[in-house]
């Protein structure tokens, strides 16, 4: 019998892995790093994320996740804060997906390190440590596309590019900050940092390409940049930066939903960053990635067919893309911003609001 091969593994591909090796199957798990390793991501693990790894038996808060129970806008001299209507968590993605690739080894999955996939063909992968044969075939590589299977939304000049930087923290930046999620709004972008650990918070940057094409310095121009934006001094200015360089990624392609294809192979997959995009800002993406390999499961034990799966995400996830990606769209004209804030300013439960307004929907009904 020829093995379900799961395409990257990260957050999607471990939990699918893990998912249906506990059920009986043949699964083979192809990641081409080597180790643990970070991620660009600002970490925000949201409530529906964490319920998700709950129903796998992986508790974020033994895996040392913080709590952030509450939202703080920073613009310029202005900062708005309010209370989270839900419990989420700050924890470093070296850690988490490294806790899931670990749970799919123990499920049953062969987990293979340091192989990368370089195409497919049919139902064979291609890749650096030759070519395997397979049942089913999970594409779950995040934002890598694979060529000849890239996602149908053509990555922009105009695009956004994310960064991530951990930072160590000085005590009194430490409580400052708190158990919140910071969110620093500047012009053609934003940045959210929070507390990923006991002393050390992850800052995360969506910019706009084209703007920071135009930052002297690159990443020390934009820090030193942003340093302007009062929010970010307070916290950063004794702070130490735990990598030697930022992480980087260009070309995201946000709001992109993959919708079932009439010529694609029936024995095809596509899960999390793969199947859909959700803006950043509202902090759900993983939850989508760990939500589509859940119903993927569910859906392949079900005996449906990869089409009706990749119709019910489109479905069910659809609703948070397109709201998240109207918020994101909303911080960057300057006249929607500094109306929003103002009404946020008189009415805080106006933040409250929008986060729980930009959730993903509870656990489907899957037939
Ligand atoms: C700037 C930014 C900030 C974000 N902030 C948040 C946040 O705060 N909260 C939140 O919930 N979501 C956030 N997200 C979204 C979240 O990071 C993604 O949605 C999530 O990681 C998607 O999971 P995935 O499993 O699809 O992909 P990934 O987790 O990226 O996993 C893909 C895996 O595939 C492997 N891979 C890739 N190509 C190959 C290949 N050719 N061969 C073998 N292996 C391969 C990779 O090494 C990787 O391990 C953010 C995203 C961005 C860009």
């Amino acid at each position: 019998m020829k093995p379900i091969i799961v395409l990257g593994g990260g957050l999607a591909g471990a939990s699918v892995a893990a998912r249906l090796a506990r059920a009986g199957h043949a699964v083979t798990v192809l990641e081409r790093e080597t180790g643990p390793h970070e991620k660009v991501c600002g970490e925000f693990l949201s409530v529906e994320a964490c319920s998700d790894l709950e129903t796998m038996g992986l508790d974020a808060h033994r895996l040392g996740g913080v709590p952030i129970d509450r939202v703080r806008v920073h613009h310029r001299a202005r900062s708005i804060e309010a209370k989270l209507p839900f419990l989420a968590r700050g924890l470093s993605r070296a850690v988490l997906d490294e806790a899931l690739l670990q749970l799919a080894s123990r499920s049953g999955a062969d987990v293979q390190r340091g192989v990368r996939v370089s195409g497919v063909d049919g139902r064979k992968v291609l890749t650096s440590e030759g070519a395997y044969e397979a049942e089913h075939i999970m594409l779950a590589t995040g934002k890598h596309d694979l060529r000849g299977h890239a996602r149908s939304t053509p990555a922009t000049k105009d695009g956004y590019i994310g960064l991530k930087m951990h930072w160590r923290l000085s005590r009194s930046a430490l409580e400052a900050l708190g158990p919140a999620i910071e969110l620093i709004l500047f012009d053609h972008g934003y940045a959210g940092l929070q507390r990923v650990g006991a002393r050390d918070a992850n800052l995360c940057l969506v910019i706009r390409r084209d703007r920071f094409a135009n930052i002297e310095g690159g990443w020390d121009g934009l820090v030193a940049s942003l340093m302007g934006e009062p929010g970010l001094r307070q916290r950063l200015n004794d702070a130490e930066p735990l990598f030697a360089k930022p992480l980087a990624i260009a070309n995201l392609p946000y709001g992109y939903i993959h919708q079932p294809q009439s010529d694609e192979p029936a024995h095809l997959w596509r899960l999390g960053d793969q199947a859909a995009m959700t803006a950043s800002l509202t902090g759900d993406g993983m939850a989508v990635a760990l939500r589509s390999a859940r119903l993927a499961a569910d859906c392949f034990q079900r005996g449906a067919s990869s089409a009706a799966f990749q119709a019910l995400l489109a479905r069910h996830a659809g609703t948070q893309v397109r709201r998240a990606m109207r918020l994101q769209r909303l911080s960057e004209r300057p006249l929607a911003l500094r109306l929003g804030l103002l009404a946020a300013e008189l009415c805080p439960w106006l933040l409250a609001k929008s986060a729980g307004f930009t959730r993903l929907p509870s656990y489907p009904h899957v037939v």
